[in-house]
């Protein structure tokens, strides 16, 4: 169900521009607007589900989804062997700013001895 008051909602619906890699399977994947790493991408359910806190047993499939659509796309930016972090940002105090679930790849730098990974 869309949310009218959800910025995720209406750029799956396309009501909202975003920058696209991929429609499938009823994720979404765009690019984040505000990068923090080379690549930085966000993966995102086509259904409205607010966190990972809301998440029920039929979104089992959802969630792995997701996880092989980040593994995927980090290939596919070239990521995959100099490492990156699929990341979820849970309710306020996680981070999580956008209430409408998503995962974040972030990657695409050059060391490959882990100084950007979150310790
Ligand atoms: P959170 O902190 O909720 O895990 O992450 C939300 C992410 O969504 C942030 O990294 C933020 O830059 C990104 N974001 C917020 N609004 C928009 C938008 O309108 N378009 C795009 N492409 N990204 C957005
Ligand atoms: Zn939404």
């Amino acid at each position: 169900m869309e949310h009218a008051d959800c910025i995720f909602c209406q750029i799956v619906s396309g009501k909202s521009p975003a920058e696209f890699l991929l429609r499938a399977s009823g994720l979404v994947v765009f690019k984040d607007i505000r990068p923090l790493a080379p690549v930085h991408l966000l993966i995102v359910p086509e259904k409205h589900i607010r966190s990972i806190n809301d998440l029920t047993p039929e979104d089992h499939d959802l969630l792995a989804r997701m996880v092989f659509t980040g593994k995927d796309m980090a290939r596919l930016m070239g990521t995959h062997e100099t490492g990156y972090n699929l990341l979820y940002n849970v309710e306020w105090g996680g981070g999580q700013r956008v209430f409408h679930l998503h995962m974040h790849l972030l990657g695409g730098w050059k060391e490959t001895r882990g100084e950007h990974a979150p310790r």
